[in-house]
């Protein structure tokens, strides 16, 4: 299915677009296809926001597309920065400024009280309104500092719980490794993006036969 991969996040659509075209979809972005939108995320959750960008991007595309909203949530911050991972500093994607006020906020918190967990609400509309959304979640830690260049975000700081195999399985992460220490493929078969999409393309089968 030729599919609208609804981001203006470049890290997020590599990631979507990868996810979805391992699924055996064709993937248009939205520099492909001349869109320049971004629509306000007004919604107090992540599957609120995916949907207002879905809704904006469907439109706009007149194709079947996919939004996801995400950020991370951590416990000793109650929650934060949650929906406001994006513009947790201020400035809506600066991503060395997040990454520097969550070390500055977290600078008293011990290691056992750093856990956290990246969620994912991900949003697949039809240009007819029929929608599927589905959330994943990944839990892990927030480190002392940054390690690894892969990746987007707040990678350098996320140390999963566990990481993914090239045969599909999961391991313990012993050596803590942080998102942007890992493969493309490691990351994926635990990210919390991952997991919604994994979700998707479970259900997306029996959702596509509903008339
Ligand atoms: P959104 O585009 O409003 O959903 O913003 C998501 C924000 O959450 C991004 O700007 C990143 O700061 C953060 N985020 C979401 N997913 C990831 C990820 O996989 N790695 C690192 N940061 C992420």
């Amino acid at each position: 299915m030729l599919i609208c991969a609804a981001s203006n996040n470049a890290g997020k659509l590599k990631e979507l677009r990868r996810i979805l075209e391992r699924m055996g979809h064709q993937v248009k972005s939205l520099r492909e296809l001349g869109i320049d939108l971004d629509p306000e995320e007004t919604g107090t959750t992540f599957a609120e926001n995916a949907r207002i960008k879905a809704e904006a991007f469907c439109k706009a595309s007149g194709l079947p597309t996919v939004a996801d909203d995400s950020g991370l949530c951590v416990d000793a911050l109650n929650g934060a920065p949650g929906v406001y991972s994006a513009r947790y500093a201020g400035h809506h994607g600066d991503d060395a400024a997040n990454n520097a006020k969550l070390l500055q906020e977290m600078q008293q918190v011990p290691a056992e009280q750093r856990t956290a967990r990246f969620v994912s609400a991900v949003c697949f509309l039809m240009p007819d309104g029929r929608e599927l959304l589905v959330e994943g979640e990944c839990p892990g830690t927030v480190a002392f500092g940054e390690t690894g260049t892969n990746g987007f975000g707040y990678d350098p700081l996320f140390v999963p719980d566990r990481v993914g195999l090239p045969d599909g399985t999961t391991v313990e992460n012993t050596a803590r490794r942080s998102y942007a220490e890992l493969a493309d493929g490691e990351k994926d078969a635990i990210s919390h993006r991952g997991r919604a999409m994994e979700k998707l393309d479970a259900q997306l089968p029996a959702f596509l036969a509903q008339s």
